[in-house]
This record gives structure tokens, sequence and C-alpha cells, in this order.
């Protein structure tokens, strides 16, 4: 493989295990720098997650397998004492952890609930008030209005996904009478794509790579007058519907008695893509606990396009591609070859660092929750697992915790695992996850 011009960005340490696809600690020198201007404040996310809260008649009316959680999109927190001891965790020593089960969140199955309904809501609720057919900030109950779905029959939304993104913008956009497409990539699942057109949704099939669909579905929209594209690598509305998770998680730490303090830091381990779902946690969760929580995010090694970014700097024009890898992977929700500008630009001052994982690794952690605690998530959904291992197990994990005095704190330290995806698979998917499993099984 010939070098690529753009390569000598990396730190010269990262060459060879980043194209060797060997699984690796980056730890982040950006953390503690500042935010870009005109980053989102806390009552931004406040404004998104009051949207969501506002949502909940008008979900439950929709969809009655919300009404179990009142309308409220948001997944438990579980304790996985089992899992914990089959990943070598040991929980008096590197402290308790714990799963955020987003892989149940209602309706759309995975972590792209929060940030796509957001988007569809705040767009539908945009047009209702112009129409005179709501008030501003009102109960979006009145979205159900034959005047609304009517208004709404008359527009587009289109959104370009892997899979789970699609999902859940489709289902919402469907539900509310707009007509939606998503434009899809060749790694897209079928049942995907089948699920969709069952829901009404229009599928738009591309030959290329989630970067190539996501550009169709802009370029077809950016032509359409009634057409409304959301934009997974720069949406603003898809990052703070992400972002309100921040402050459930930290209403459920409280239940639990694990707010996070000096005493006691919160680590979380939430799987990338393009960077906009764990970016907008990251970001809430920073808001609320500053320096008493550390975000990891965890990555392909076909995908790491977070790594690259961040490590060639924000603002670079640089993909996985250019390190020579191929972005291809199992975890389709992961599968992404250039990071969201927006997610990366907010996150070079935010992020702890990220770990990558090979496909064999995700199986294999798929198939320990399966065991342990009767869970079935997607591949994607395990990419953060490894987390607590890397950072308590390795040098560089150790280095980290060094450096920001965390060693004596560990033991009382919660670790959250993100669980992202899976929840609307077909039965067929996960007993097929769990035969590879089996297989690569020592
Ligand atoms: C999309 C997705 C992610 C990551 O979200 P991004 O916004 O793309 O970074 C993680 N897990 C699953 C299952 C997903 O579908």
């Amino acid at each position: 493989m010939t070098t690529p011009p753009d390569l000598p960005m990396l730190p010269a340490a990262l060459h060879a295990p980043l194209q060797a696809g060997r699984p690796l600690l980056w730890l982040n020198p950006g953390l503690g720098g500042a935010l870009p201007a005109r980053a989102p404040s806390a009552a931004d996310v406040g404004d998104a997650a009051r949207r969501l809260a506002r949502s909940a008649g008008l979900l439950q009316a929709l969809f009655p397998e919300t009404c179990a959680t009142s309308g409220i999109i948001d997944s438990p927190l579980l304790d996985v004492p089992a899992l914990q001891a089959g990943l070598g965790l040991d929980r008096t020593q590197l402290g308790t952890l714990l799963l955020k089960a987003d892989h149940l969140l209602p309706v759309a199955g995975s972590i792209k609930a929060r940030g796509g309904f957001h988007e569809v809501l705040a767009h539908a609720e945009a047009l209702a008030v112009e129409a005179g057919l709501m008030d501003h900030e009102g109960d979006l109950a009145a979205l159900r209005a034959p005047a609304a779905h009517e208004l709404f029959s008359q527009r587009t939304i289109a959104v370009g996904s892997t899979g789970n993104l699609g999902m859940s913008i489709g289902i919402m956009a469907a539900a509310l009478g707009f007509s939606a497409v998503v434009h899809m990539s060749a790694d897209a699942k079928p049942w995907k794509k089948d699920r969709l057109r069952e829901r009404g949704v229009m599928v738009v099939e591309h030959a290329g790579d989630y970067a190539a669909a996501v550009a169709a579905g802009r370029a077809q929209c950016a032509v359409d007058p009634n057409g409304y594209f959301v934009d997974d690598e720069n949406s603003l509305l898809l990052f703070l519907g992400y972002a309100a998770a921040a402050r459930q998680l930290g209403d459920q730490l409280a239940q639990a008695g694990r707010t996070p303090s000096s005493d006691a830091p919160l680590f979380v381990y939430l799987p990338c893509g393009v960077g906009g779902a764990p970016g907008g946690i990251a970001y809430g969760l920073k808001q609320l606990f500053g320096a008493h929580v550390h975000c990891f995010f965890a990555e392909p090694t076909a995908s790491p396009c977070m790594l690259v970014q961040l490590a060639a700097g924000v603002g670079r024009n640089v993909s996985v591609y250019d390190v020579g890898l191929d972005n291809r992977t199992d975890a389709d929700g992961l599968a992404v070859p250039k990071a969201s500008p927006l997610a990366s630009s907010l996150m070079a001052p935010l992020l702890s660092g990220i770990h990558t994982v090979d496909d064999a690794q995700l199986y294999l952690d798929l198939y320990q929750a399966w065991r342990t605690q009767g869970l079935e998530i997607e591949p994607s959904a395990a990419a953060g697992f490894g987390g607590p291992r890397w950072l308590a197990q390795t040098p560089e994990g150790r280095g980290y915790l060094d450096l920001h005095g965390l060693v004596r704190s560990l033991a009382r330290a919660t670790h959250v695992v993100w669980s992202t995806g899976g929840g609307l698979l077909p039965e067929k998917e996960h007993l097929r996850f769990r035969a590879t499993a089996e297989s690569l099984a020592p």
C-alpha cells in the first residue's frame, strides 16, 4: 500500500497498528481544550429534552408500546454482575459495571431513537406552528390532528443510513404522515430494508458506502422544495436529541446512589459511527458532570473514523480510506468512513479516548451478553464492552488513570457500557450472531 499524502498528519506511533487493524487504545491529547465558538449550551440540550417530553402524549397515541414508559423514550440502566464477571472485571478492584440498554428503546430499537425522533418532531413542530396548527412550545399531540397530517403528507423527510438511523427517522416521519425516504448504503441489512418498507418508508439503495448514501440523499433533497434532509454528518437537532439521554442517565445514576463525584468517577463507553449519537451523549454528560465523567468511544478496527479525525486534527479532510483501511465490518451501525464534522469538533476537547475492536471480539462480547444476562444485541452494540478492560488492564489505560489521579477511586467507580442496538432484529439474526460467536470461541 502506498502511503497516502495526508497520512503524515497522524502521529507516527499510530500508523502501524491502525493500518494492521490491531486493536488499540488512543488517548486524546486535546482533552481539556476549549470548546469551539457557538457550541450548544445546556439550555439548548434542555430544549431538546423538553421537546421529547412534550411529545409523550403524541408518542403514546402513535406507538402503544411507549405507554409502558408514559411516552418517554428511555431505556433501563441494568446492573450486570454476571456480565461483569464474564468480561473478567473484578468489581472490588475496578468498580461497578452497568449497562445502558438502548437496544431496548421502544419503537426504533436503537440509540438512534432519541436523536432521530427529536429531529423529525422538531421539523414537524416548526411546520405546524408556522401553519397556525399549534402553539409555540405546545403539546406535540397537536401533530396528530387531520390538518397536520394533511400538511405533512405534502412533504418529504429523507435521510442516509446504514440502517438504524433510517428506522428511527423513517418510522417517525411515516407515522406523522410525511413521505419518508431512506437512502441506504450497500452494507445495510436486507431485513432492515424490508422492515422499513413494511412501515411505508421508501428505501433507495446505493452501491457505495455510508458517506456516499448520505451525499446522494443530500443532493436529491436539495432540489426538492418540499424535501427536508436529516444530515447525519452535520445535524445539531440530531445531536441535541441524543444529548437528552445524558439527563436520563444522570437521573438513573442518582437513583442508584451513583452520582459521579471526585471520589467516585464515572466512565462511559460508547460505540461510535459518524459520532453524533455518542457525541451528543458525551456532550450532555460533560455538561452535567464535568471532570467527574470520562467518555470513551469504541470503533471497529476497520472504521476508526473519529480516531483518525481527532488524531489528524479537527477540520482536516480525512477518512479511514486515507489510512489504507477498507471500512468493512459486521458492525454495520459503525461502518462509517468519515466522522461528523459537528461531532468531531465538539468532541475534540471533551473525549478521553477511543479504543478499537475487531469483529471477532464484537461477536465474543455479544455472546457474553447473551450467556451471562440473556441480552440480545447486535454486533455494533457490543463495541464498548472492552472499554473497561482497556482502561484497567493495559499500560495506556493505567497511564490515563494515573494522569487523572483516578487509581485510588477506581474501586468506587461506575463503568457504563452503552448497548446501542439490536432490539428490532429478527430472532434469526440473533441466532446467526451466536453461531458466529460459537465458531470463534477459543
Ligand atoms: C448509529 C449507531 C451507533 C453510533 O452512532 P453514530 O451517531 O453513527 O456515531 C452505535 N450503535 C448502533 C447500533 C448504531 O446504529
